[in-house]
């Protein structure tokens, strides 16, 4: 029997102050990149969708979707991207 399915990872990118555009106040703000991956046995085969990042406003909440390359340049990740497809 074979068992797959679905699983999203996310992964936090940091945090920053950031002008909100919802509150427009400077508020600390995280950004957290997700993406949906195949699994097979519970074990993450291969990614079926393209990163997505959100950042999540301190303040008020409010969780808006930005640019994956600015938000990684922004949110000082360091971490070497995946090699993937
Ligand atoms: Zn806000």
């Amino acid at each position: 029997m074979i068992i797959w399915g679905l699983r999203s990872r996310t992964k936090t990118l940091g945090q920053r102050m950031l002008n909100c555009p919802n509150c427009h106040r400077d508020a600390m703000t995280a950004a957290v990149q997700t993406r949906r991956w195949f699994t097979l046995f519970f074990i993450p085969i291969f990614p079926i969708s393209g990163k997505k990042t959100i950042a999540v406003c301190g303040l008020c909440g409010f969780r808006y979707e930005v640019n994956n390359e600015q938000a990684e340049a922004m949110f000082g990740a360091a971490a070497k991207p995946l090699p993937n497809a």
